[in-house]
C-alpha cells in the first residue's frame, strides 16, 4: 500500500521536508528535479514519522478550533466572535475571520483586520465631521498605539490607533472631534473642552467609556 502525497519542488530548497499542509495533505518538499519514485521510497521508510505528523496536525486543528471558538473581541462596541480560517482576513456578519496557528498569529491577524477597517472608516468620517464643523486638517494616519486612541500635531496631521475600531461609533466620533478641536486649541485647557462640548455635548460620558474600555474582557 502506498501513501498518497504531493511532491513540491523548488529551486530554493536545499533539503527535503515532509509536512502536512493546511488542507491536511502530506507534502514532500524537495529541491528541483527530485524524482517522484525516490520520494515514494523515502515516504515508505518514514511511516512512523508521517503518523506522528498527522497526529500533531489533528491536535493543532483541535486546539485552534477551541481557541477561536472561545475568542471574542469588540468591533464598533459590540462583542463579535473570531473565527479561524487559513486564508482570509475579513469582517463578516458572523464575526471576524483571521488566519493563524496560535494566539500570537491570530492577534497579528486581528491587528491587520482592524487596521484595514480603520483605513476604510476613519479618514472618511474625519472628513465628514471636519466639514460639518468647518475645521481643517492635513492628513489622517493609522497607527497601533496601546496608550493613545488618537493624537493631532501642530501641522494638522491626525493619528489614530486601529484599536479605536473596537469602540462604539458614537465614541469614535468623540475621539475624532477631540482631535479636530485641537486644531482650534492646542492643549487641554478649559477653552479646549468648551470647543469639544459645542461639537459633542455628551463628551464626558464618552471619556468615561474610554477610561473603562481597556479593562473589558475581549479588549485588544
Ligand atoms: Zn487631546
Amino acid at each position: 500500500m502506498s501513501t498518497e502525497f504531493k511532491l513540491v519542488t523548488s529551486k530554493r530548497r536545499k533539503h527535503i521536508i515532509l509536512r502536512i499542509n493546511r488542507t491536511g495533505e502530506l507534502e514532500f518538499c524537495a529541491p528541483e528535479g527530485f524524482s517522484y519514485t525516490k520520494a515514494q521510497d523515502i515516504i515508505a521508510l518514514n511511516e512512523k514519522l508521517i503518523t506522528k505528523l498527522r497526529i500533531r496536525h489533528e491536535e493543532r486543528k483541535k486546539h485552534l478550533l477551541a481557541f477561536h471558538n472561545e475568542m471574542q473581541v469588540y468591533l464598533y462596541g459590540k462583542l463579535v466572535t473570531v473565527h479561524y480560517t487559513y486564508t482570509a482576513h475579513a469582517i463578516t456578519e458572523n464575526g471576524i475571520y483571521v488566519p493563524g496557528d496560535d494566539e500570537e498569529t491570530v492577534r497579528k491577524g486581528l491587528a491587520k483586520v482592524f487596521k484595514a477597517e480603520a483605513r476604510k472608516y476613519l479618514p472618511a468620517r474625519v472628513e465628514e465631521l471636519a466639514k460639518q464643523f468647518g475645521i481643517t486638517y492635513t492628513k489622517v494616519k493609522i497607527g497601533s498605539s496601546l496608550r493613545r486612541w488618537g493624537c493631532c500635531n501642530r501641522e494638522g496631521r491626525i493619528l489614530f490607533s486601529w484599536r479605536l475600531m473596537q469602540i462604539d461609533k458614537e465614541v469614535i466620533d468623540y475621539i475624532i472631534i477631540h482631535e479636530l478641536a485641537h486644531r482650534l486649541v492646542f492643549d487641554h485647557s478649559g477653552k479646549f473642552w468648551k470647543e469639544v462640548e459645542k461639537m459633542k455635548p455628551d463628551y464626558e460620558a464618552c471619556e468615561r467609556y474610554l477610561d473603562e474600555f481597556p479593562a473589558r474582557k475581549g479588549a485588544l
